[in-house]
């Protein structure tokens, strides 16, 4: 080995020590060594992994391996204060400045920095811009990690005009290395945003996007009542568990929190019409485990690390793909089982398809509902499908997904197509489909009896269908291809050229059986080796680690999860450590919380053993 070889050898096993002793972690993640092997080399990189799959740990390791500060730059105060926290509590030096700071804080913040105390220095991008040239060029500074790098493209589904301004820092910083980090990029977004911030001999490293530890389920056209119950029934089961559930409306989070304080579940909710006191002030709760349950749009939860969310409800349709799996990996970022569940309706579609056609970028919007429609209506395994659409290939089919679980039964949909084809084109296509509906099962409401649609010929031919059902085949119809919706013409039904073969018996469809809605269908629950881990752990004193937990993060000020994982707990209520060496020996305890920690935990386990 040359020198460089020896040096970079070296650099890699202190990068090994630094993730057990100030980190606690035995082991690397997929692609985390790769990364910081590359950094060593001074080169810049970009890291494309899926929420909660480890990216922190690639600049933060190389922080620490190298002399000078790292900048760190984040669009998301909260992110930022979560993990400036997360270092503080295993040692390290780091801060973070933003529009919450106020001047005195933040010179204080520089003074550390020049006098080379500070490892990691979080930004936003709008204040390193401005105070790129005049202070941190005359840092020492190691390197420049982007967070969130997706933002700095137009063809990213988050974009953020301040981003773009990258380029000018890249200059700036030309001979520093580079690191470009997102959850979401597919490959035009990542050459933009490789083109954009000027990436030196860049390596991509992709990780893997499965989540194995997320069970994932989807429910069809649930009747809103029905669907407020089986939220209740669900979160009752899980009475000590954190959960979020996303709407599309604020009206919507405001009630469904509502209804649920009224079922006894005490939950609070988030969207972007609150003031940012109160949403600060509910998101610190949230992550104290103050409140367990929030409702909120998809606002909320950016950038919290909260590693202990057990479940995502979606009581709605997402707009795309990307946001739902950013969404659903707020969920078990500690790697434990968690569960996730996705309620869609076909209101839910014609408002978002409204909202993609508003949206300035009405092409591609659509395209990515469409995307996602695919997504909710597969009667394959519904991971594989997600991670195709990440063009990842998963070899197997999951056993962690509803259509897994509980495989769709097929029959001959033809003759519901027909009976809906019929009524369709009897009303010259020009209803939507609530009026469709009605005129199939018969009903004599006020619209029906004043156009005399009760005089054609398929009126009250689909009676033994519920609403609901008729709902759901509806959607299918449309998934197939048979029908179409008119959303420029009040939504008004047509019938596509396959749909007219179908009414001539020139075609046949399958369709899937229309849950009955009092049916209660096997929720997926993780699988059994992942659940095993933990097999013997002593429950009773799982929560008096908890309650300690809490204790103790109430007096330091910091959110629980900042003191211990939930997975660190339940290693302890499994290995029971008592002496040093064996607490070292948790996922999660390094030097630092050794120091700290080793005397009230081991107590707390010898007391409640
Ligand atoms: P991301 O930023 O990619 O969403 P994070 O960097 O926040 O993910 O990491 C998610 C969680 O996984 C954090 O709690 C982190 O401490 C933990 N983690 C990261 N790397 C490892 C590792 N090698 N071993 C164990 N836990 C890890
Ligand atoms: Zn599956």
């Amino acid at each position: 080995m040359n020198t460089k070889g020896v040096f970079v050898f070296m650099m890699i096993q202190r990068a090994q020590e630094i993730l057990n002793q100030t980190f606690g972690y035995h082991e690397f993640r997929e692609n985390q060594k790769e990364v910081i092997e590359h950094v060593i080399n001074k080169k810049d990189g970009f890291v494309l992994m899926p929420t909660g799959g480890g990216k922190s740990l690639c600049f933060q390791i190389p922080a620490l391996l190298f002399e000078g500060v790292t900048i760190v730059v984040s669009p998301l105060i909260s992110l930022m204060k979560d993990q400036v926290q997360a270092l503080r509590a295993n040692g390290v030096n780091a801060a973070y400045i933003n529009s919450s700071l106020d001047s005195i804080e933040e010179i204080a913040i520089m003074h550390e920095a020049a006098e080379n105390k500070l490892k990691l220095l979080y930004l936003s991008p709008e204040k390193l811009l401005s105070i790129a040239e005049n202070q941190i060029s005359k840092l020492n500074v190691s390197l420049i990690a982007i967070d969130e790098a997706h933002c700095i493209s137009m063809w990213g589904h988050d974009f953020r005009p301040e981003y773009t301004k990258m380029k000018a820092i890249r200059k700036l910083f030309s001979h520093v290395p580079f690191m470009a980090l997102t959850a979401t990029a597919d490959k035009i977004t990542r050459g933009d945003i490789i083109n954009q911030l000027a990436l030196k001999e860049c390596k991509t490293f992709i990780s893997s996007f499965n989540r194995e530890n997320l069970s994932i389920e989807v429910k069809r056209q649930v009747p809103k009542k029905e669907k407020t119950q089986q939220i209740v029934n669900f979160i009752t089961k899980r009475r000590n568990e954190s959960g979020i559930i996303y709407c599309l409306s604020r009206k919507n989070t405001e009630e469904l929190a509502n209804t649920l304080n009224s079922h006894g579940i005490r939950a609070g909710f988030y969207h972007a019409g609150m003031n940012s006191e109160d949403r600060a002030i509910t998101q610190e709760q949230f992550i104290n485990d103050d409140l367990k349950i929030i409702v909120a749009t998809i606002a909320f939860g950016m950038g919290i690390d909260k590693s202990n969310v057990r479940w995502i409800i979606h009581n709605n349709l997402p707009k795309n793909i990307e946001g739902y799996y950013q969404e659903i990996g707020r969920a078990g970022r500690d790697g434990l089982p968690s569960e996730t569940i996705l309620y869609y309706s076909y209101k839910d579609l014609i408002l978002l398809r409204k909202f993609a056609e508003d949206s300035g970028q009405a092409d591609m919007q659509i395209e990515k509902l469409k995307r996602i429609q695919q997504f909710v209506e597969a009667t394959s395994c519904r991971r594989k499908i997600l991670l195709a659409y990440f063009n990842e290939h998963l070899e197997k089919d999951c056993g962690n997904c509803d259509v897994c679980l509980n495989p769709p039964k097929f029959f001959d949909g033809t003759i519901i197509a027909q009976i809906a084809l019929s009524a369709m084109y009897r009303l010259n296509q020009k209803v939507s489909a609530n009026t469709l509906i009605n005129v199939l099962r018969g009903s004599r409401n006020q619209e029906i009896i004043s156009n005399k649609y009760d005089t054609i010929k398929t009126y009250g031919k689909g009676a033994k269908y519920s609403f609901f059902e008729w709902q759901n085949y509806i959607i299918q119809l449309v998934n197939v291809g048979v029908i179409e919706i008119d959303y420029q013409n009040a939504n008004q039904l047509k019938i596509t050229d396959f749909g007219l073969r179908v009414l001539k018996s020139e075609s046949t469809i399958n369709l899937t059986v229309a849950e009955k809605i009092d049916k209660t269908i096997a929720t997926p629950r993780a699988k059994k080796s992942i659940v095993r881990q933990f097999d013997n752990m002593n429950k009773s004193l799982f929560d008096a680690l908890k309650n300690l937990r809490q204790e103790i993060a109430k007096e330091e000020r910091v959110p629980a999860y900042i003191v211990f994982s939930d997975k660190s707990l339940k290693e302890m209520a499994s290995a029971l450590p008592q002496t040093k060496e064996e607490f070292m020996q948790i996922s999660g305890v390094g030097n630092q919380k050794l120091e700290r920690f080793f005397e009230p935990f081991s107590k707390c386990i010898a007391e409640n053993k």
